[in-house]
């Protein structure tokens, strides 16, 4: 009954106060949910915990405000057990809409339920607020306005979700994310007022709580309170997001960064053709699409070799100048004459490679290399004399051979037979000229002896410090002499090693003479790291862990004095199974190191998972960084990157004294190379070592 009610008086600042933080705690709320959302599992959990307890306590804060902006005209005061037990159901109410809200996909039933609970939960919270004022007798509540206020929230929070879904599902603009605060946060508020207005106060009503919780700057207290956790979680929201970003721009970034290495890693720097490795790959994924496509080709495919007859002589008579010129002027007759489709690139020294997609026949590939050995044989002018060379040409056509190993191999022996009846000419590779089968099948037979007969033995290139120039290790290569056709080189033994399963055995005796040595070494006083190459067959001997502790142990040596090699493309063959192997080895604790950077194709993200302390470059890279800008850019972002991943470099093949000083600027870590000392003997290593100027500075004296 209106007449028997007190007088309410409205502070207006306070009730502007309440409404403000309704609308910049649900503001904040929507920051949170995009938080949320934008985060993975455990980092979504924590900023859901959070911003449920922040905006919670927001809202609790703003709902005492709306209160307090309602003075009676007697004195009161508020249970401050009650007013803490209020700030329950306000994280709650906040945890059930976070979790809703950003659920965006979630079925229409779970919103309207989430809906339903949050409205009960405000409105506990506005009777719990009410509760806190202890008066007697206890207000009446009209359920007519109670109704209203339900009312008004539940439309809020539906409109407000509705908004707020739509605003996830697109771009974050403040103007949005504004309007859902303003919409959700006044309904909120409104909702109170109306709560509020619906607990009657009749005359002569006694607050009993009356020397409780009070006083005139209560409300300013709890605003201050609330606004500035708020404040501290949009700070955190704002923060996450710059650093989400900035973390987004790093990684994408890096992948151009690695598409780029991979572009130029694969592009001969002197003639600018691809280079062996990027024909390697672009004839793979030429085959692969004619085996998925699983059709036969339209036309033909074939691999040309071009090999230049007596290139070396000439370079060896007029020096290396006149035999990059003349590489650069066969490349640009070369790309004269071939199509857009077709993949010219410089193979290994005076050798170009051809892959020839679609020709139309035995007889185009022909034709083609007829006149590419008639445009090659012109005479070059180089510092105004006539320079002429000629060529000897291999051919191997798919489907003859298939794979990509049997292109190349074919198209060589082919080239070699070219070459044998004297060069100039052409000549197609025929299923006779295989007779590498049975080479090797006779090599594997004498292989299988040498070690006995002691036909092996291991050789040592020395690496170098590139600033101090002292000895820093020695890399163990493994050396084969036979006893009538003299050496043999290890590049052609060791894969017929690999194929005919003796590379377990081999790699066992290198691994063991390399301790030997080293043992030898130590006890004369000399610390020598020694590094040894692994195959990728032995990587997967399951005793590999075995053998490697008891070697170290029979020569009671430490294992940071053993490096192991392993070539990029083996190390990221199966990088799953790479991994596993590294780690065992790391335990061990001998060291790892990633020979060859540069041929295989590295990922970033995986050479960053393992646990190698050194990477190798390529001498491929080396060989031109004296006259090639792009191979310096190449070399210096390996060095940048290697040492971010904490690694050292060593740079393979240094020849030129202009090689090395490059390879310093670029601060290349160490160097091996033969302007420093070929591989060579135990006895040599010792003599050579003698004759050095510079002290061998890493070297530890060690007490006899
Ligand atoms: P690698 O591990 O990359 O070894 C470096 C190769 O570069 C050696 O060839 C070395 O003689 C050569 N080299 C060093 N400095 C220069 C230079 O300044 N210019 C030039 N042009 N070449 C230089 P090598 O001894 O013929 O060995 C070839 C490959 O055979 C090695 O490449 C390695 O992959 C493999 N290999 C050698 N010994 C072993 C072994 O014991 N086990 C296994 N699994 N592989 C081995
Ligand atoms: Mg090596
Ligand atoms: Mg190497």
């Amino acid at each position: 009954m209106p007449q028997d009610l007190l007088v309410v008086r409205h502070d207006g600042v306070a009730m502007t106060a309440a409404w403000f933080l309704a609308v910049y705690a649900i503001y904040v709320m929507t920051l949170v949910i995009r938080r949320v959302r934008a985060s993975d599992r455990d980092v979504g959990i924590g900023w859901w915990i959070g911003g449920a307890l922040t905006v919670g306590t927001g809202i609790w804060a703003q709902s005492f405000i709306s209160m307090l902006s309602r003075q009676l005209p007697i004195q009161v005061g508020y249970l401050p057990a009650i007013v803490l037990a209020a700030w329950l159901p306000a994280v709650l109410i906040c945890a059930v809409l976070i979790w809703s809200v950003s659920r965006v996909h979630q079925p229409v039933f779970k919103r309207v339920l989430s809906g339903l609970l949050a409205a009960l939960g405000f409105g506990f919270l506005t009777y719990l607020n009410v509760s806190a004022m202890v008066l007697q007798p206890e207000v009446a509540w009209d359920p007519a306005w109670l109704l209203v206020a339900f009312a008004v929230i539940l439309v809020g929070n539906v409109l407000a979700s509705v908004m707020l879904r739509r605003e996830l599902l697109r771009e974050a603009k403040f103007l949005n994310q504004a309007g859902v605060a303003v919409v959700l946060g006044s309904a909120l508020h409104l909702a109170q007022l109306l709560m509020l207005e619906s607990a009657g106060v009749q005359e002569g009503t006694v607050c009993l709580s009356a020397q409780q919780l009070s006083g005139t700057y209560l409300d300013w207290l709890v605003s201050l309170i609330g606004g500035i956790l708020l404040m501290g979680v949009q700070l955190g929201t704002v923060l996450d997001t710059r650093l989400r970003r900035q973390h987004a721009q790093l990684v994408s970034s890096l992948q151009q960064a690695q598409t780029d290495l991979q572009v130029a890693a694969h592009r001969d720097a002197l003639t600018g053709l691809l280079n062996r490795p990027g024909f390697e790959h672009h004839l793979r994924e030429v085959i692969q699409s004619l085996d998925e496509s699983g059709e036969a080709p339209a036309g033909r495919l074939a691999v040309m070799r071009i090999n230049l007859d007596g290139f070396r002589a000439l370079v060896n008579t007029y020096g290396h100048a006149l035999g990059d010129n003349l590489l650069r002027q066969v490349a640009k007759r070369l790309l004269v004459l071939v199509r857009n489709t077709d993949a010219p690139a410089r193979g290994d020294g005076e050798e170009f490679l051809l892959l020839l997609p679609n020709m139309p026949d035995q007889h185009a590939v022909a034709q083609l290399a007829y006149r590419i050995g008639l445009a090659v044989s012109q005479p070059c002018v180089i510092n105004g004399e006539d320079v002429t060379i000629t060529c000897s040409i291999g051919i191997a056509l798919y489907p003859d051979s298939v794979t990509v190993e049997q292109l190349i191999c074919h198209a060589n022996e082919a080239m070699l037979a070219a070459s044998k009846a004297g060069g100039g000419v052409y000549c197609l590779h025929e299923a006779g000229m295989d007779i590498s089968g049975a080479k090797q099948v006779e090599m594997q037979r004498e292989l299988r002896y040498a070690i006995q007969r002691g036909e092996l033995a291991l050789h040592f290139q020395p690496k170098l410090d590139a600033v101090r120039g002292g000895l820093v290790g020695v890399e163990a290569l493994l050396r084969w002499t036979h006893p009538q056709r003299g050496p043999v080189s290890p590049a052609e033994f060791i894969p017929v090693a690999e194929r005919f399963g003796l590379i377990g055995e081999l790699g066992q005796w290198v691994m063991n003479e390399a301790c030997r040595h080293m043992r030898l070494w130590l006890d004369a006083g000399l610390e020598i790291p020694v590094a040894v190459n692994m195959s990728a067959h032995q990587l997967r001997e399951h005793d590999l862990e075995s053998r490697i502790r008891e070697t170290l142990a029979r020569h009671a040596l430490p294992a940071d004095m053993l490096i192991l090699e392993i070539t990029e493309s083996v190390a990221m063959d199966d990088i799953e199974a790479s991994l596993k192997v590294f780690d065992m080895l790391d335990r061990i604790g001998v060291k790892l190191s990633i020979d060859d950077f540069g041929t295989g194709y590295s990922s970033l993200s995986y050479l960053r998972r393992l646990p190698a302390r050194q990477l190798k470059i390529d001498r491929s890279f080396v060989r031109d960084l004296d006259h090639s800008a792009d191979a310096q850019a190449i070399v210096e972002a390996v060095v940048r990157l290697s040492h971010a991943l904490g690694m050292t470099v060593v740079a393979e093949g240094v020849e030129t004294e202009a090689q090395r000083q490059v390879l310093v600027k670029l601060a290349c870590d160490e160097l091996q190379g033969f302007l420093f000392a070929k591989p060579m003997a135990d006895s040599d290593l010792r003599t050579w070592m003698g004759s050095q100027t510079v002290p061998m500075a890493p070297l530890h004296l060690v007490p006899a």
